[in-house]
């Protein structure tokens, strides 16, 4: 059985605007059947969502047991205004705004709580992390908050020093961790939280002609290089393709995710605890 640790299951992998547009005046449950359908039989029985704006994922997780998935999801990403998250989710302005979203999360029927601590990467200008950056002390409060509702955050965070400060505040998987360094194997085992690295949208793009491919090498190979010491060393490495993604189909890219894992001699479902820790990532402990 394929694990598909971090997906969107409201994105197709072509175009997000159509994506998007698909479900904006409300869920297209045609397309998330069909959607459900293509990743079993991709053998993936366990798919955890990454969150969308639009409820898709909430609709997939009350009818993905026909298709033989156990499927989880935050609902939506939590992230502050003016910060990344709009993508794939909602925002708030304040902490009393957070806790309204976690507990409307809760009522939706939200597996655990996923916000973002930095901005995706800006591959047209040497892979720079975007936008600004959730200051720690409220991402500090923001995982206690969930954690008071009986949640476990997981957190979309890029570069070293902000996935040490996200481990450090109580997050229990860390979702992309691009651009890391050796620092961050030491956060990783001392919190035994879970890095989902999701290598495919970086890697897929790679000879795609779209960005500089020394660029996206460059990216790929930092993220890699990491990626094997902290396995060797016994980090908990889970596969998650981001699946929705530029690139990165549903069904196929949970395969391509599990090959690019195999390269770098990787194996997060035998190699270790990871899964094990995934579903107990779910559960504020
Ligand atoms: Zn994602």
């Amino acid at each position: 059985m394929k694990y598909e640790c971090h997906g969107h299951i409201i994105a197709d992998g072509i175009s997000y605007a159509e994506s998007m547009a698909r479900h904006k005046n409300g869920v297209d449950e045609a397309y998330v059947r069909t959607a459900l359908k293509t990743a079993a039989a991709s053998g993936i029985g366990f798919y955890r969502d990454g969150g969308d704006k639009y409820m898709v994922s909430a609709y997939a997780k009350k009818i993905a047991g026909e298709y033989g998935l156990d499927y989880r999801t935050p609902i939506y990403i939590s992230h502050k205004k003016g910060y990344y998250g709009g993508m794939y989710g909602r925002s708030f302005e304040n902490m009393a705004d957070y806790n309204a979203l976690v507990r409307e999360a809760k009522t939706l029927g939200a597996d655990f709580i996923k916000i973002t601590v930095t901005g995706m990467l800006d591959f047209a200008d040497e892979g720079k992390i975007m936008g600004p950056v959730f200051a720690f002390g409220e991402l500090k409060e923001a995982v206690k908050i969930a954690e008071g509702e009986g949640f476990a955050v997981m957190a979309h965070v890029n570069g070293a020093a902000h996935i040490k400060e996200a481990l450090e505040a109580g997050v229990k998987s860390i979702e992309h961790g691009y651009w890391p360094d050796s620092t961050v194997i030491d956060y990783f085992l001392q919190t035994n939280a879970v890095w989902v690295p999701t290598c495919a949208p970086v890697y897929n793009l790679i000879n795609a002609g779209r960005y500089q491919q020394t660029v996206m090498q460059k990216i790929h190979d930092a993220q890699k290089t990491v990626l094997q010491q902290a396995y060797t060393r016994g980090v908990l490495i889970a596969s998650g393709s981001d699946c929705g993604a530029c690139l990165v189909k549903q069904g196929t890219g949970t395969l391509d995710e599990c090959a690019i894992l195999d390269g770098m001699a990787i194996d997060p479902e035998r190699g270790n605890k990871a899964i094990e820790r995934i579903f107990k990532c779910h559960l504020a402990e």
